[in-house]
């Protein structure tokens, strides 16, 4: 099935429509000098909230990195709910092993389960995971969030499909305009919103048993106090978050080089009663560096928000 709700030249034509707009304060003032995008909105009505992307970068597909991780446990779930108490071990990685037989947490993260794994982003847990889901199970998945269309998933080998749902390797690009609507609807009990106009437009139902949205929801509010963007809160006015870090392969107009990475970050707060949803895309840095800016602009429009 083509994706008719999301198509990318509409999203593209939209948000570079919206991007002419002056881009509010506290989003050009977080990214300082770095080169990168981001989209703010009211994840239980899909309107834009502010935007900056003054290089176009939210309607590009990119690799994911670890934010494909939460669509890989979807996957797994809905397979098997008996995959919420799937353990594995992380054990620790010496230096020389190379990163896709490691976990990016060198230490190891000890014994997990799938939610534990997803709050720690856990590379090890994921990739036995990854081993356990049915591809077509997975592309699927990705499919109901207008992440990708069939077309774009042709053709893959078992290993290149593993490691897409790991967030490793470059083949999987989803545009972060697409993530941030996915990652909403999550927030939004299965409402995704087409954002092609800014005004919010419910492109449809996401059907997702409340009992996956809930673990994905918890492990993703845990994320900042225990896992990857830990740090990011100490100085922010931000009740409640929610959120995922990814760092990702770098792609960029065809053109990969392994001495860089993209950073991501997606993030919904607060927690419990979502009222803004960011995703940041930085088009060199990592999951962390996008993290700190993201918890910046949510702080910022909360804070406007209570005056
Ligand atoms: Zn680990």
């Amino acid at each position: 099935m083509r994706n008719r709700l999301l198509p990318a030249l509409a999203v593209a034509a939209c948000l570079a429509a919206q991007s002419s707009a002056p881009a509010s304060p506290p989003l050009s003032e977080a990214f300082g000098a770095e080169t990168g995008a981001a989209l703010v909105i009211n994840p239980q009505t899909g309107t834009t909230c502010a935007l900056f992307d003054p290089h176009g970068l939210l309607s590009q597909p990119f690799p994911p990195g670890s934010l494909v991780k939460v669509f890989t446990a979807i996957a797994a779930l809905e397979a098997n709910p008996s995959a919420a108490s799937f353990l594995v071990t992380c054990v620790p990685s010496s230096p020389t092993v190379p990163a896709f037989d490691a976990c990016w947490y060198r230490p190891g993260h000890s014994t997990l389960n799938l939610k534990q794994a997803l709050t720690v982003s856990c590379d090890r847990y994921f990739r036995a995971l990854a081993q356990r889901v049915d591809p077509e199970s997975f592309f699927s998945v990705l499919q109901r969030f207008s992440l990708v269309d069939d077309a774009g998933t042709r053709r893959w080998s078992r290993q290149e499909t593993t490691q897409a749902m790991v967030g490793f390797g470059s083949r999987l690009r989803i545009p972060p305009a697409s993530l941030l609507a996915a990652y909403a609807c999550l927030f939004s009990g299965g409402c995704l919103y087409d954002l092609t106009s800014g005004e919010g437009t419910l492109a449809r139902r996401v059907d997702l048993r409340p009992e996956i949205a809930r673990l994905i929801c918890e492990a993703l509010a845990d994320s900042p106090v225990t896992g990857t963007a830990a740090e990011t809160r100490k100085e922010a006015y931000l009740p409640s978050l929610a959120g995922k870090t990814g760092t990702a392969s770098y792609l960029y107009r065809g053109q990969t080089d392994y001495r860089k990475t993209h950073g991501w970050f997606v993030g919904v707060a607060p927690a419990q009663d979502p009222q803004a949803a960011v995703c940041v895309f930085l088009l060199e840095g990592k999951g962390i560096d996008a993290a700190r800016i993201g918890v910046k602009i949510l702080s910022s429009i909360l804070e406007g928000d209570r005056r």
